[in-house]
């Protein structure tokens, strides 16, 4: 509880007393950081060059002139997404130690990944504490510890992107589960069409790769939250490759069209629920 409330304080893009909030209003000037902090963002850095960009924290600007910072939604001008666009790219932030600092104008943002580092953190805490056995839930991020007390395995329910039902349940054991999707939180342009949060930093659009929700289940939490929200923005095809290439992940992918895909690891661990047992679920990852 301690804990969270730090971190929350450390990393609110809002919050005038935060460190990212420093980061971004420091006009070009260096700005010296907590080493959590510094390790937070040399975590999402990495992540940004592992996903090839898919993963971006300077997306804050975009993000604003998209209105979902601020609640008041709208379809930016061609010109406006160019003139923040060039405020865009993690290569262009500067991390040496805990100094950070940004070329003025630009703006970061951890909510890709701040809530999984979180959730690391505080089951860490009750490990360390003696627990054995319980769930840390921080909004789409779930760790859990061990097993129930009667010994079987947790059952997450995962939420049917399209209606908000339970579509089905996974089995999960000491493992971290992160969901990401634009479901969570979107907007109806006046154009009928719908815009969700999560953008593709290639674009400053939001992401249409075709799926309706990634689920990343792994150890860590901090890991699962940064691929659940690039695989949302990679689709598919680029997600398989990224699991070919990399070991101790497992991912459950609802596809717009209403298909599930499912990793090896995680075939006899997810069962659909009653009402959707006729969705189609294939293997992800050959
Ligand atoms: P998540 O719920 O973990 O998928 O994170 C989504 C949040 O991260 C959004 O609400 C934005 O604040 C931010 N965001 C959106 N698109 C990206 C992106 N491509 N890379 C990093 N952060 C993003
Ligand atoms: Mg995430």
């Amino acid at each position: 509880e301690q804990d969270l409330k730090k971190m929350e304080a450390l990393w609110s893009v809002t919050d005038e007393n935060s460190e990212i909030y420093s980061i971004n209003h420091a006009d070009g000037m260096p700005v010296e950081v907590e080493d959590m902090t510094a390790d937070l963002l040399q975590f999402a850095l990495t992540m940004s060059r592992q996903t090839d960009g898919a993963l971006d924290m300077t997306l804050y600007p975009v993000l604003t002139a998209w209105g979902f910072t601020t609640g008041s939604h709208q379809v930016p001008s061609d010109e406006t997404l160019a003139q923040k666009m060039r405020l865009v790219g993690y290569d262009k932030v500067s991390l040496s130690g805990s100094t950070v600092t940004l070329r003025p104008g630009m703006e970061i943002d951890l909510g890709a990944v701040a809530k999984g580092y979180a959730c690391d953190i505080i089951t860490n805490n009750l490990k360390a504490n003696g627990v054995t056995s319980g769930i840390v839930s921080l909004g789409g991020n779930i760790q859990v510890i061990g097993k129930k007390p009667d010994g079987s395995d947790w059952q997450i329910s995962i939420e049917h992107p399209q209606n908000g039902d339970s579509l089905g349940m996974l089995s999960a054991a000491n493992a971290s589960v992160v969901t990401s999707g634009a479901y969570e939180r979107y907007f109806t342009g006046e154009d009928g069409k719908r815009y969700g949060h999560i953008l593709d930093p290639a674009t400053g659009q939001p992401a249409q790769s075709g799926l309706a929700s990634v689920t990343v289940v792994g150890q860590e939490g901090k890991l699962c939250d940064a691929l659940a929200t690039a695989f949302f923005v990679m689709g598919l095809e680029k997600t398989q490759v990224y699991l070919e290439e990399h070991s101790g992940i497992e991912a459950l992918i609802m596809t717009e069209q209403g298909e599930i895909y499912l990793t090896a690891g995680l075939k006899d661990k997810f069962t659909l629920n009653q009402p959707y047992q006729h969705i189609p679920v294939y293997a992800l990852k050959p």
